[in-house]
């Protein structure tokens, strides 16, 4: 018997980095996967490594009608929902709150917290009917202090960090927690094609030199593993940083 045996997982920004480590880690522990990617190709290269067990849906988190459609083909292929991982996120260009473009603030905030909204907006009757469910949401060190991305990114991770609580808050009483990950820096796809605005960039360039803390994406899916888990069945509304010890320091 393993610990996610008849549970059914959706993980979103499943196609790279610490979301396809999620997918593979939860469908190892016997979960069914819906491996959720807006780059199809990604999502099914996910699906690929997991197996029979995972569904691959092409979905942009910051869109309605498209997370409308996703949860629509989860429950369609697998009947429920039982662990939700609102993964998706996009960096900023690490631009100081006076240089940040309003195109980059609405794109980041849109995909980094509206989209765990609207995702978690569209799961939450499905485990309320099932009188069961668990969150986890994919923070940062960013959503804790001030210095450790540019501003959009550090607004959305705080925000990020404010519906973890009010869910958890909400559905206490309902058989749903709901828990954040802090990862810091991780070995991913992330930085890929990233452009820098110089400036915030050199105000946060101890950030960026943390290179020696760096973790790999199996080690965020081994704490949200465990955060979906029995094992943590009184743990809810928590803020886990796994970080190597940063936010220690
Ligand atoms: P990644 O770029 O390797 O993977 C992110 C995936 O999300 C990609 O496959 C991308 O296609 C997908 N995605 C992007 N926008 C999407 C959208 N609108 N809808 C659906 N999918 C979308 O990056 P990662 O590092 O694995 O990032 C995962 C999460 O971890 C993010 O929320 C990120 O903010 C967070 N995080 C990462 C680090 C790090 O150092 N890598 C540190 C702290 C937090």
């Amino acid at each position: 018997m393993n610990a996610f045996d008849d549970r059914v997982a959706l993980v979103t920004g499943a196609g790279s980095g610490i979301g396809r480590a999620m997918a593979v880690a939860f469908a190892k522990a016997g979960a069914r996967v819906v491996a959720a990617d807006v780059d199809r190709a990604r999502a099914e290269e996910t699906a690929a490594l997991v197996g029979e067990a995972a569904l691959a849906v092409t979905a942009d988190v910051g869109d309605q009608a498209s997370v409308a459609a996703l949860v629509e083909a989860a429950i369609g292929a697998y009947g429920r929902i039982d662990v939700l991982c609102n993964n998706a996120g996009i960096l900023d260009t690490m631009a100081l709150p006076a240089d940040i473009s309003p195109e980059v603030w609405e794109r980041v905030i849109r995909v980094n917290l509206t989209g765990a909204f609207l995702v978690t907006h569209a799961v939450l009757p499905h485990m309320l009917r099932q009188g069961r469910g668990a969150i986890v949401n994919t923070a940062s060190e960013a959503g804790i202090r001030g210095g450790a991305a540019g501003a959009a990114y550090t607004a959305s991770k705080h925000g990020l960090i404010g519906l973890t609580r009010s869910v958890a808050w909400a559905y206490a009483k309902d058989g749903i927690r709901c828990n954040a990950i802090l990862p810091g820096p991780t070995a991913t796809n992330i930085a890929d094609g990233a452009t820098f605005d110089p400036a915030g960039a050199a105000r946060l360039s101890p950030v960026l030199a943390l290179g020696e803390l760096m973790a790999q994406p199996e080690q965020m899916a081994d704490a949200a593993l465990y955060l979906a888990s029995e094992a943590a069945s009184f743990v809810n509304g928590a803020i886990v940083p796994v970080d190597g010890g940063w936010s220690a320091g």
